[in-house]
């Protein structure tokens, strides 16, 4: 198929701005990605190739939006800004759902780029706030794709310390620099694996909090624990100890993830009814902790095997304000739960 490519008028106003290298290497971008022809040509203003859907690229300091469709490729030339304030920490008016995607350890920067460029453009949406916390050495593939829009770059975790020798750990100043405005606090993998507890998640969400990013903060029970009855005991403790010494302004801006570890990654998923408890006890400490107004202002995700098919009933309850999604996250089915939660 042939695409004519033309440029937005805007888009040509801002090429004009720019160094006159910059067109070409935009005509070199869109000829790799021509998917199926080794030997993608240039015919003037056109070129031959299987186009789908959008694609997102970063020249500098201007996003390019390539949308294909009716054999024309637009071209749309955009100034992107810094971090985005989507998150206006501790504005949540009406507790906007929030949906964050855990890709805990998995891709390659190459791969990463590649499936970012097709989520992003499917969850770009202003009615929900969209996180992609990412391993570190893939923030920069998903950056690409996210700058310039409603998508947020979160990190899955963080040291508490603001540097010095610590091997192998990254500070919070450090994810602020790149962008990062979320990080995953005391996820139930980070507590079982590698130690964390109540204390250490306590000291991290104070630190992150200080540097501008909001926690989301893990808390659920394991399977024994709810199986003895312990589960709101074993939550509310997590929640008293997680925000201890954190005032009620800063509480606002944290967003809990209430994930029982025994769904995690099982395929089992609590029942809604299950979940809308646990999060209603979460929201009932928190006004016990702060206030009410304050407790009302807190996202409260849950987190567990969501997906496409139990994300809108999940969503529903009236506690539940979006979701922690790990597995469901590695493929468009993210976009599906996005969709659920407008
Ligand atoms: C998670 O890792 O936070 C999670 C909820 O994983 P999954 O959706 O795969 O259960």
């Amino acid at each position: 198929m042939i695409y004519r490519v033309v440029f937005s008028s805007d888009a040509e106003k801002q090429l004009n701005k720019l160094d006159k290298s910059v067109r070409v290497q935009i005509i070199d971008y869109l000829k790799t990605r021509i998917e199926g022809s080794t030997n993608p040509r240039m015919l003037g203003n056109a070129m031959t190739g299987d186009f789908k859907g959008s694609w997102r690229y970063k020249v500098g300091k201007y996003r390019v939006i390539c949308d294909f469709k009716d054999n024309i490729c637009v071209v749309q030339v955009i100034k992107v800004g810094h971090r985005k304030n989507v998150y206006d920490l501790g504005g949540n008016d009406m507790r906007k759902k929030i949906i964050a995607a855990n890709w805990k350890m998995n891709m390659t920067p190459a791969e990463a780029a590649r499936f970012a460029g097709e989520l992003v453009p499917l969850v770009d949406v202003p009615e929900v706030d969209v996180v992609i916390c990412a391993p570190f050495v893939l923030f920069g593939a998903v950056w690409v794709n996210a700058e310039g829009t409603t998508v947020a770059l979160g990190a899955q975790n963080m040291h508490y310390e603001d540097k010095g020798a610590f091997t192998g750990e990254i500070s919070a100043d450090m994810l602020s620099a790149v962008q990062v405005s979320h990080v995953i606090i005391g996820h139930s993998e980070r507590r079982q694996y590698f130690n964390e507890t109540d204390c250490t998640v306590n000291k991290k969400v104070k630190k992150a909090l200080s540097a501008g990013i909001a926690p989301i903060m893990c808390c659920g029970e394991s399977l024994l624990q709810r199986e003895m009855g312990i589960t709101i005991e074993h939550i509310r403790m997590q929640i008293k100890l997680g925000l201890l010494d954190v005032s009620a302004g800063d509480a606002a801006k944290v967003v809990i993830a209430y994930e029982p570890i025994w769904a995690i990654g099982t395929g089992v998923t609590a029942t809604t009814a299950q979940a809308e408890e646990a999060c209603a006890a979460i929201r009932q400490v928190l006004t016990e902790i702060y206030d009410k107004s304050t407790a009302d202002k807190i996202r409260i995700q849950y987190g567990g095997s969501v997906t496409p098919a139990n994300a809108a009933e999940l969503f529903a309850q009236p506690n539940i304000d979006g979701a922690l999604v790990g597995g469901a996250s590695l493929s468009l089915d993210f976009a599906k739960i996005v969709e659920a939660a407008k």
